[in-house]
């Protein structure tokens, strides 16, 4: 262990993070057959083993083999709180030393993993907690080490890993496509049969708008997308989601277009949009929206904002939201609202925050304007601090 950050320091191959033909290729390369990497690959990832001892249909010699120049190493789960409504929210350490967040969110027979992609985010979305953090480092192997840390927790290992997460959303901390190669593997784990044998269907990456990388994810993958709009014009989304101001909206929508026209089999985007109270939850921003996706087809999930400390924002009212969403209804939208989960374990949709050690500064200027402004409103107490 390093002292500074934490972090484990190893000249090994984790394999946790190999998709398979990476797999095959590292069996090569010590020479072993690549038939080895389904067998591996289902240890890990069926079976939740990171103990080459435990893999049964594997030669003595092999293991020890692997005991020599690899390892499987997924994040070290610092905490694990569960909900009343029985969301599960994972802290965990990635290789930086920063910490981040993955929420499981139980509901029917489905289980949805909202997995993070980087610790803090360099995008700066005015209402996003994990924005407000800075950047730190992109996650590695520690993208799919969530998904095999929230399987392992409903098992009991070595015995089959039952199949509790049965949906993954890429929508926690950070902006996958700014990551595209480690989410990249990641996802194909997911969906990979020696993997998680998950659906493509069910696969979904949130982009605020990286508009070359919607195009290349395009030309390696079909996983469903979903677009973080939360604006209805750029003059607007120019605030909340400044990355909007190198890819506008028309461009934006017309990439989006693009991936899902290849995609085919009648999927649609989905477009996430954050309602902020007399920001973005007026009729007019409804029709405008309305005007803005009229012939795109696409299911809407608006998401009312839940507020954290010194934000700027609030939740509007359950009337502003209803009446938005009945305006975006009567013009022939599906449309849904999201339901708040895990608020009573800091779970819910855009409360995620780790414990990032920002290199930027981002972090630091944001504590002091808010310190500044609680000063400015209110007398300190040894409490109203946070
Ligand atoms: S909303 Fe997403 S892209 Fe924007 S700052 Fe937050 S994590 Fe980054």
């Amino acid at each position: 262990m390093t002292a500074s950050t934490g972090a484990v320091e190893t000249t090994k191959v984790n394999l946790l993070g190999l998709t398979q033909p990476q797999m095959e290729s590292f069996f090569d390369s010590i020479g072993e057959k690549r038939f080895r990497a389904g067998q591996v690959m289902k240890w890990i990832h069926h079976f939740g083993v990171d103990d080459f001892d435990a893999m049964s249909n594997v030669s003595k010699v092999l293991r020890e083999k692997l005991k020599a120049c690899a390892e499987i190493r997924g994040p070290e789960v610092v905490s694990q709180d569960i909900s009343t409504d029985g969301t599960r929210k994972w802290v965990v350490r990635v290789a930086s030393g920063s910490c981040v967040e993955t929420v499981y969110i139980p509901q029917g027979g489905r289980g949805t993993l909202c997995v993070s992609s980087q610790a803090g985010c360099a995008l700066d979305c005015s209402f996003c907690s994990t924005g407000k953090q800075g950047f730190i480092s992109d996650l590695t192997a520690e993208v799919i080490g969530q998904v095999w840390i929230a399987n392992k927790s409903f098992g009991s290992i070595p015995a089959k890993v039952d199949r509790a997460v049965t949906n993954v959303v890429m929508m926690g901390m950070g902006e996958p496509l700014l990551n595209f190669d480690n989410v990249v593997a990641a996802m194909s784990i997911m969906m990979d049969d020696l993997g998680y044998g998950i659906s493509k269907r069910k696969v979904t990456l949130s982009t605020s708008g990286v508009v070359p990388m919607i195009d290349k994810l395009g030309e390696v993958l079909d996983v469903s997308l979903a677009l973080s709009l939360h604006a209805p014009n750029d003059e607007l989304r120019n605030q909340l989601v400044p990355i909007n101001k190198k890819y506008p909206l028309e461009m934006l929508l017309a990439a989006c277009r693009r991936y899902v026209s290849r995609l085919g089999e009648k999927r649609v985007l989905t477009v996430e949009y954050t309602l902020l109270k007399d920001v973005n939850d007026q009729p007019e921003h409804a029709e405008e929206m309305i005007a803005l996706l009229a012939d795109f087809p696409c299911k809407i999930n608006l998401i009312p904002f839940n507020p954290f400390p010194f934000s700027g924002y609030e939740r509007p009212s359950n009337n502003a939201i209803r009446r938005f969403q009945d305006l975006l209804y009567k013009a022939g939208h599906n449309v849904t609202v999201r339901t708040t989960r895990g608020e009573d374990i800091d779970a819910a949709c855009g409360q995620l925050v780790g414990q990032v050690m920002d290199r930027t500064r981002r972090s630091e200027r944001y504590i002091a304007v808010r310190e500044l402004s609680a000063e400015a409103e209110e007398p300190q107490t040894a409490t109203n601090r946070i």
